[in-house]
């Protein structure tokens, strides 16, 4: 098996500090901040390989307490203020702040430091001892370099996702220090323990440490490298709820032969339920949908123009002859609200294929939400429209009566929205 992809450019070290800059005008001091991190790439590495070579699974309670304490260390060592917050059983969130005098405003600074469970029968070398390959995927030892290629890759569990942006934040306040630049901010750091689980106590976190927890931004600092491969800034990230669906055909599977055209089949049912939510160009056909998006803003649009576009390329590369959008560009689209069905499930197909008509069919969708949309209004003008269509709906699994008394029936178990998208990015 191929070793699982877990890569970090070193440029990208910088991203996030690089949005702290003080006084000094931005050329400059990037420049400083270039000079700084050449002279310490051999630094810089060491202290991410230790960071990398700690297990992280959410799961490991033990090796969840290592990554904490030593996220938790390197903070300190930059003179960051630091507190585990503690929900009961949640891994711990590694928070700081670094106050600056006479700043008034606040800039939050999001990553996480467990990573998804690794399956070291699949990897080439063990999950939790980095190394690096360089850009012909060669192994080299860098511990005998002090520079190294930016085509060069450390290959780690969580390399990328996420104890990058850590590492970067180090890196950055480490070289803001030496440039002699004080923050114009305030900052706080966020480093969660279980993203990779689902985030399952952030809300309850956010709910006790509101105060703590207060900044005028967040970058959060979990997000891929543009297409193109240079470094980018997100101004923004979709949110996102999600839906279960079950449609009811007759209560026994039906011989297609004499039951078929008489009895409802689900799976039709559920599929043109689906086709009058969304077209097959991304537009979403429910009433009033995008009545309360927020148009983009000139500057807005202008970022958009400027935003280099790797289309071309990933149509080549995926196989894509014609993308959705009615011909916008991926930058674009990814600013509307989509509806993504993301799973089906009905029947058999293939050897296990039969003449049936099923009892019920479902899907899975996540719908993903822009500025000035909100959960509550998205899940009513859904509903409504599914009613529209003729559905009774029901929210836990129906009894025959009801099934009796109605047409149609859908099954609609609403959940918060995972946010993640199986790892193509945050
Ligand atoms: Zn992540």
């Amino acid at each position: 098996m191929k070793t699982r992809l877990a890569v970090l450019t070193l440029p990208v070290l910088f991203l996030c500090g690089l949005q702290v800059s003080g006084q000094n005008p931005p050329a400059p001091l990037g420049e400083q901040l270039r000079v700084y991190r050449q002279a310490h790439e051999k630094q810089i590495l060491t202290e991410f390989v230790n960071l990398l070579s700690i297990p992280n699974h959410a799961g490991d309670t033990a090796d969840i307490e290592r990554n904490a304490k030593a996220v938790s260390a390197m903070l300190q060592a930059r003179g960051v203020t630091v507190r585990l917050l503690r929900v009961p059983g949640a891994s711990p969130v590694v928070f700081g702040e670094l106050r600056t005098p006479g700043a008034t405003r606040t800039i939050g600074v999001y990553a996480h430091y467990d990573g998804q469970p690794t399956d070291p029968a699949q990897w080439q070398h063990p999950p939790f001892s980095p190394v690096l390959r360089d850009a012909s995927g060669k192994v080299v030892d860098w511990q005998a370099q002090e520079h190294f290629d930016p085509q060069a890759r450390i290959y780690a569990r969580s390399t990328s996702d996420d104890k990058a942006p850590i590492e970067a934040t180090m890196a950055a306040l480490d070289a803001l220090r030496a440039a002699h630049v004080v923050p114009s901010v305030n900052l706080k750091f966020f480093f969660e323990g279980e993203e990779e689980a689902g985030s399952p106590h952030l809300a309850e976190i956010l709910a006790k440490y509101p105060e703590t927890l207060s900044a005028d931004a967040w970058l959060l600092c979990d997000g891929p490298v543009h297409q193109s491969g240079r470094m980018q800034v997100d101004y923004g990230a979709r949110g996102d709820i999600d839906v279960e669906m079950t449609v009811y055909g007759p209560a026994h599977p039906l011989h297609s032969g004499h039951y078929g055209n008489w009895a409802p089949n689900p799976i039709v049912l559920l599929t043109h339920l689906l086709d009058s939510m969304r077209d097959d160009d991304a537009h979403i056909l429910i009433p009033g949908f995008y009545d309360d998006v927020r148009p983009l803003t000139p500057s807005e649009k202008r970022m958009l123009a400027e935003t280099p576009a790797a289309d071309a390329q990933l149509e080549q590369e995926l196989a894509i002859a014609q993308p959705e959008g009615d011909g916008a560009k991926l930058a674009a689209q990814i600013l509307k609200p989509a509806i993504n069905v993301r799973g089906i499930q009905a029947g058999h197909v293939g050897g296990q294929a039969a003449n049936v008509i099923s009892t019920e069919a479902r899907a899975s969708l996540d719908i993903r939400l822009v500025p000035d949309q909100t959960p509550e209004r998205v899940r009513r003008e859904i509903e409504q429209h599914i009613a529209r269509q003729g559905f009774f709906i029901v929210r836990q699994t129906p009894d025959l009566a009801t099934r009796r008394a109605h047409a149609k029936v859908i099954k609609l178990e609403w959940g918060p929205g995972l946010s993640r998208l199986s790892r193509a990015g945050g």
